[in-house]
């Protein structure tokens, strides 16, 4: 049995490397709350610079950042247009409601995708009954469309419909620099186009905790004021901010590594009988595949293999590539799941 698991649940499971941590341990630092962490400061130039916004603002976690943009924008009883399957609907414990008081209008997309029609359709028209439509938020990648990347031309027309509407647009980018890896365009080219912009050091990039909120100045004078509010003003932060900045230079260029481990556990997984992965949803770091089996009871057999995935539905496990899962560790994976579904297709003895 191999020492360490081959850990697929999630990119937010790294640790970080020797290298991080020695550049975390040298950061100099002061306190943030007075805007005195040198640190934190060059983060958050550093970020606002490549999403081509005008300032930023380090925050604990991208559910706070997100947040704080619903926040800034969002009055209670305004209503945010966001995909059925995003983040916020699914994993931020309801706060648009709970925070802000504000409505959250799904739109039913294809992988996350939604268009401009969609866009168009959902924004309320002026009228004493309908709630204020106010905010769109798009996830790239997005999560639960299976790591999928937003086309930059769809983006740039659900952007301009919901502006002409006179809607303010945020990206929940926990992921853009997977969407970079995956097609050379730059995280600025969708970042720009939005009003405000998160994007994690926690996930593919591999540091412990952070991620930086963009936006216009006057936006990030609003968010630190909703950031000290949640709680998430914090001292001497720049020992986290040094790990995002470790990561910045040292990990994206890999991120396409990530995608090349994921395209080979989808094809090793999808040549299983009985194994079935939509093979073009499979366009970042992430493989979603359908066992013939329970999912909780495929993750329990794994899980005996030291390979550890998420059930995500009936039959369904996720499996993320990371910092921290190499070739060895795809092919452990795909040998466990070959195991697996030999048993499930065995008949049961008498
Ligand atoms: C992980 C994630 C977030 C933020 O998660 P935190 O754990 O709060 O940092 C936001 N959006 C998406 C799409 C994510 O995957």
């Amino acid at each position: 049995m191999p020492s360490h698991p081959a850990d697929f649940r999630s990119d937010t499971v790294t640790r970080p490397t020797p290298a991080m941590r020695a550049a975390m341990a040298a950061a100099e630092v002061g306190d943030d709350v007075y805007g005195e962490d040198p640190t934190v400061r060059r983060l958050e130039e550093a970020i606002a610079e490549r999403l081509g916004h005008e300032a930023g603002l380090f925050v604990p976690s991208g559910t706070q950042g997100n947040q704080i943009a619903v926040g800034v924008f969002c009055r209670p009883g305004d209503e945010v247009l966001l995909d059925a399957n995003s983040h916020p609907v699914h994993y931020e414990g309801g706060a648009v409601a709970a925070l802000w008081g504000a409505q959250i209008h799904p739109l039913v997309s294809t992988r996350g995708i939604f268009t401009e029609a969609q866009v168009e359709a959902a924004v309320r028209r002026e009228d004493d009954h309908a709630p204020r439509s106010r905010l769109l938020i798009l996830e790239n990648t997005h999560n639960r469309g299976g790591g999928t990347v937003w086309p930059l031309e769809t983006f740039r027309r659900a952007v301009a419909v919901a502006r002409a509407h006179g809607l303010s647009v945020h990206l929940d980018g926990a992921r853009l620099w997977n969407a970079e890896a995956a097609t050379g365009l730059s995280v600025r080219s969708w970042a720009e186009l939005a009003d405000s912009a998160t994007v994690a050091f926690s996930k593919g990039l591999g540091a412990p905790v952070g991620s930086v909120l963009a936006g216009s100045r006057d936006f990030i004078r609003q968010a630190r004021r909703l950031r000290k509010r949640l709680g998430g003003g914090m001292r001497q932060a720049g020992i986290l901010a040094a790990g995002a900045l470790h990561a910045l230079e040292h990990h994206v260029a890999r991120l396409t590594e990530d995608h090349r481990h994921a395209r080979l556990l989808a094809e090793g997984l999808s040549a299983l009988p009985g194994v079935e992965v939509d093979l073009a949803r499979v366009e970042t770091n992430m493989v979603y595949a359908d066992f013939p089996c329970p999912a909780e009871q495929a993750v329990a057999r794994l899980r005996e293999a030291s390979v550890l995935a998420h059930a995500v539905g009936p039959g369904t496990l996720r499996f993320v590539c990371h910092l921290d899962v190499g070739a060895a560790d795809v092919q452990r994976a795909v040998e466990a799941a070959g195991r697996l579904v030999a048993d499930v297709a065995r008949p049961t003895p008498g």
